[in-house]
């Protein structure tokens, strides 16, 4: 299929999949065969590829952004394609040897050579992380915030270059990724400003204690990124470690590691201590794996597939590591017949659409009320069919490439899927010929909820519409998926919108609002979309343990065990055995059951400490009974835990 709307940019192929480096797994068997560019010797690519690829989109009207910093944009891109990309352990340079190709989706041509880490580099990175960790743990908050904001600023600094290399590495539009490198600075200073007060805790006085508790950093992290948008999530996940006072391994995804070296290199100008933020590109399953694995290693930060979540829970238990998971998900959108149509249909298809599909919280089930289904749909194919698809470099382009033929491959393997079990295809459904991992914008329509285009994620541009009857059938659909990680709710009825969204199974909830993220509230999903959340101050409960501290307040009585034993035991000496359960039972309820025969003598003093009932502690119960035979079958309260 050829859309008349694709950019004319695409100045390579797609290429079949051939594996070039010096080991194959089964991950690097998917990594794309290198086509020799113009200008670029056979397996190691040349800067001229860069100058025809910018050169191509020359006559378009780029962002200002992107103009301003065409120059630098491009030397970003030179650089890698000249050097590759080498990990960065305790502040140096580390090539392992093997490497794997980056090959660009707009055309396949090779961006990099990346350094291919394993477990042994894997373990050198976990260990400068723990050598670098007390030093950066006792850094006075008010220095780390210092820091973090030159980060920001660094960052602000290299935006264009940061989307440029971006778009180029993962096919998403310059429209969104200018503001996704924007989107990390802010990450950054958000989480700089709340380090000073990271470590604060609550104070709960009890009778006798003064209860403080305080938050101290876990220690080295994993931090585990996917392709998608690997600059702004990877800021999302370190900023905050960083912030609590973390050093961090990172290991990003390996369909896209170029901007992951551009921000640990930006964290190094800004005066980040060498080791404190140390970065591993590898493959999941012996890189990522080893990091999940490693002792020193206290917490792994993951986003990613839900698949790989699994085992990452599986290969952390035996260091019974703490884990975050932010996984895949199939979130659903109702729009119910009150709604405001219109916003509706533009956030329908922002959600799903923008990010080329490839994004996590996109609504990728729109499930509309019966008696508006079909006017909704015919207005939303409209839209579908307007997508503008094209050279993510493109400032019109709302619709890049996707990240790799592999995915390619699983997206039309739904289109497939959907013509087999008998939904309609009612926009798209295709690949796009020519060169580049274009598919068309899809729209999957006379869908049911339990066909696999309604149940499983597709993550591409490729929505699915299901009608419902009523609120029930409408809760019913939204939660019928193994996902729940966000909702989307279209209703102008206050008490429905609070009812249902009370019901629906998932983390994240907007109504009458696509996604718009708010960095103080909580993020993270339910079910097979993960667990636990970070943002705001989850973030800091997850890279950090809260400790409880009690401090007398007096000199309260403190239980004497052994010390009356001995003395009650009376001229006789003690009995020859410590005193059994039952007799320590006995002996909680009085002052002295040591035998079943022994009289009931409380002292003076035991009465005197008595206090009035309830008595709930084993200290004063033991003071306070004056008959303890008579309730010697009473059981004794239990210890404290
Ligand atoms: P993926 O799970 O295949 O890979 C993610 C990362 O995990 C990569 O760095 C990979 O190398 C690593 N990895 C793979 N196997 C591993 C193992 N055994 N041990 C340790 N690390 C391992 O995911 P992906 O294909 O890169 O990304 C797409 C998925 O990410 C989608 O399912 C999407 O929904 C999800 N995602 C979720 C969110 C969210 O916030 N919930 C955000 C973005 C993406």
């Amino acid at each position: 299929m050829a859309l008349a709307n694709v950019q004319a940019l695409h100045v390579g192929r797609c290429p079949p999949m051939r594996a070039t480096t010096t080991e194959v797994t089964s991950t690097e068997a998917a990594l794309p065969v290198e086509v020799p560019a113009e200008g670029a010797k056979p397996g190691k690519p040349g800067a001229r590829w860069v100058e025809a690829a910018l050169a191509a989109a020359e006559g378009q009207a780029l962002p200002e952004v992107l103009l301003a910093g065409r120059a630098a944009s491009r030397a970003a891109l030179a650089r890698f394609a000249e050097s590759g990309v080498a990990n960065r352990i305790g502040g140096e340079d580390s090539r392992p040897g093997a490497t794997f190709e980056s090959r660009s989706p707009v055309d396949g041509r090779l961006l990099a050579q990346v350094a291919r880490g394993d477990a042994a580099e894997a373990d050198r990175a976990a260990q400068a992380a723990k050598d670098a960790f007390p030093v950066w743990r006792d850094m006075p908050g008010a220095e780390r915030k210092a820091l973090l904001h030159r980060i920001a600023d660094a960052i602000v600094a290299r935006a264009e270059d940061i989307a440029a290399v971006e778009c180029m590495d993962t096919g998403q539009c310059i429209r969104f990724m200018s503001k996704a490198a924007l989107r990390g600075a802010k990450n950054f200073r958000f989480f700089a400003d709340r380090a000073p007060a990271a470590r604060d805790g609550q104070a709960l006085p009890s009778p006798t204690l003064l209860n403080v508790t305080t938050r101290v950093p876990i220690g080295p992290v994993g931090v585990i990124t996917p392709w998608n948008t690997p600059f702004m999530l990877s800021t999302w996940k370190i900023a905050p470690a960083l912030a609590a006072g973390c050093t961090v391994v990172h290991k990003p995804a390996e369909f896209s590691p170029l901007t992951a070296r551009m921000l640990v290199e930006i964290a190094e100008e800004a005066g980040l201590p060498p080791g404190v933020w140390n970065l591993v590109n590898g493959m999941g399953e012996d890189a990522g794996r080893a990091l999940t694995e490693h002792p020193a290693i206290r917490a792994i930060g993951f986003v990613g597939d839900t698949k790989t979540g699994r085992a990452i829970m599986r290969q952390g238990a035996e260091t019974l590591k703490r884990v975050h998971f932010e996984l895949g998900g199939k979130n659903p959108c109702l729009v119910f017949a009150d709604a405001d149509l219109d916003r509706a249909l533009d956030a329908a298809v922002f959600m799903i659409f923008s990010l080329n599909g490839e994004r996590c919280t996109s609504s990728s089930r729109l499930l509309v009320e019966a008696s508006i289904h079909d006017a909704f749909v015919a207005r939303l194919t409209e839209r579908v069919n307007a997508l503008k698809v094209g050279h993510p470099l493109d400032p019109a382009t709302e619709v890049g490439p996707l990240i790799h033929p592999v995915h390619v491959d699983k997206v039309a393997g739904y289109f497939d899927a959907a013509r087999a079990e008998g939904a309609s295809i009612a926009a798209g459904g295709a690949r796009i010929e020519g060169e580049g991992c274009y598919v068309a914008p899809t729209l999957f329509t006379d869908v049911s909820a339990d066909m696999r285009v309604a149940q499983e994620e597709i993550f591409g541009p490729v929505l699915t519409v299901i009608p419902f009857a009523d609120e029930a059938e409408a809760l019913q659909i939204a939660n019928g998926t193994d996902y729940g990680l966000t909702a989307y709710v279209w209703t102008r009825d206050l008490t429905r919108a609070m009812r249902v969204t009370d019901r629906l199974e998932a983390g994240m909830i907007w109504v009458n609002s696509e996604n718009v993220r708010h960095l103080p509230t909580p993020f993270g999903g339910v079910k097979a979309s993960g667990s636990g959340r970070d943002g705001g101050d989850w973030s800091f409960d997850f890279y950090m343990e809260t400790k409880h501290v009690g401090f007398a307040t007096g000199e309260h009585a403190t239980p004497r065990r052994g010390a009356g034993y001995a003395r009650r035991a009376g001229p006789g000496g003690p009995p020859a055995h410590p005193p059994r359960p039952a007799e320590a039972g006995a002996s909680q309820g009085g002052s002295a059951c040591l035998t079943p025969s022994a009289p009931c003598a409380p002292t003076p003093r035991r009465k005197a400490c008595c206090p009035t009932p309830p008595i709930r502690r084993p200290s004063t119960w033991c003071a306070c009974r004056t008959s303890p035979c008579a309730s010697r079958t009473s059981p004794a309260p239990a210890p404290s835990t």
